[in-house]
């Protein structure tokens, strides 16, 4: 499921900023298009970091729990033990026991708010550090989500530092006055747009939390199985893929054609 998350994240960023830059005439520079598509594709695998696995001996956990080696790997069961802390101190009469926080706290509105303005808030307070750091973390899960097979081969290690390597370079290059919040909106959509996922593709999710109904805080919402998105299959995934694959290329190439037919003095 990650490439799919990531996919969805990547689409949903350059989407948005082509109607943006054709409805609203709101224009970006090329990286830091580049930097909000990356930011809000890793955003959409960053709800997934509360699956933990047996950290101490290196197993288990979410693809994207793994992108930083046994580092990620331990935020991820802190984040997972944080969110069953959060479910057992919200629960109602009725909401079932659990005895692991996946696909709670990190899969609902208040949190995916929470991180977009936290973010935000990071980078206005520390500036440089701040928004090295977060680049270089959404980065990282952007590349183990996007391309999944290599980063499998490649090895945390190699990840790692390409991540280093990008966020370095993007500072370096990203003028200061507009790349800020840009980037705490990305990873807030991101996140947004993979509960979405969830929704269609898996049982449910709490995205309702924390409204109660009918004695329940965590109630799950998502399509019916008969309808959902069967994850397992193949076709349904090349298809889901290509599709937004697809869309991202099309948006792309609408949002970069403009500029480079001007600079050639071809008029559309
Ligand atoms: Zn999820």
């Amino acid at each position: 499921m990650g490439p799919s998350h990531a996919l969805s994240g990547a689409a949903v960023w350059l989407t948005g900023s082509w109607a943006l830059d054709y409805f609203a005439d709101y224009h970006q520079s090329p990286l830091a298009l580049a930097v909000g598509t990356a930011v809000c594709a890793g955003g959409a695998l960053f709800p997934d970091l509360d699956l933990s696995g047996k950290v101490t001996r290196n197993q288990g956990g979410a693809t994207v729990a793994r992108t930083f080696g046994v580092f990620s790997l331990f935020v991820a069961e802190v984040m997972e033990k944080i969110s069953l802390g959060v479910y057992y101190a919200t629960k109602l009469s009725r909401d079932p026991r659990r005895n692991n926080g996946h696909r709670t706290l990190t899969h609902t509105i208040p949190f995916t708010v929470l991180v977009g303005w936290g973010t935000t808030a990071l980078c206005a307070a520390y500036g440089k550090w701040a928004v090295v750091s977060i680049l270089f973390f959404m980065i990282g899960l952007a590349l183990r989500g996007l391309f999944d097979e290599w980063a499998e081969r490649a090895g945390w290690v190699i990840v790692t530092l390409v991540s280093a390597a990008a966020a370095w370079f993007t500072f370096a290059n990203l003028p200061g006055d507009r790349g800020y919040p840009m980037i705490g909106l990305a990873v807030g959509v991101g996140c947004f747009v993979h509960i979405l996922g969830d929704m269609i593709t898996k049982a449910g999710v709490p995205i309702l939390w924390p409204i109660p109904i009918k004695r329940r805080m965590w109630t799950m919402i998502g399509l019916p199985n008969s309808i959902a998105l069967r994850t397992g299959s193949k076709a349904e995934v090349v298809v889901l893929r290509t599709a937004l694959t697809v869309l991202s290329v099309l948006a792309a190439v609408g949002l970069v054609a403009p500029s480079v037919l001007q600079r050639f003095n071809i008029e559309v």
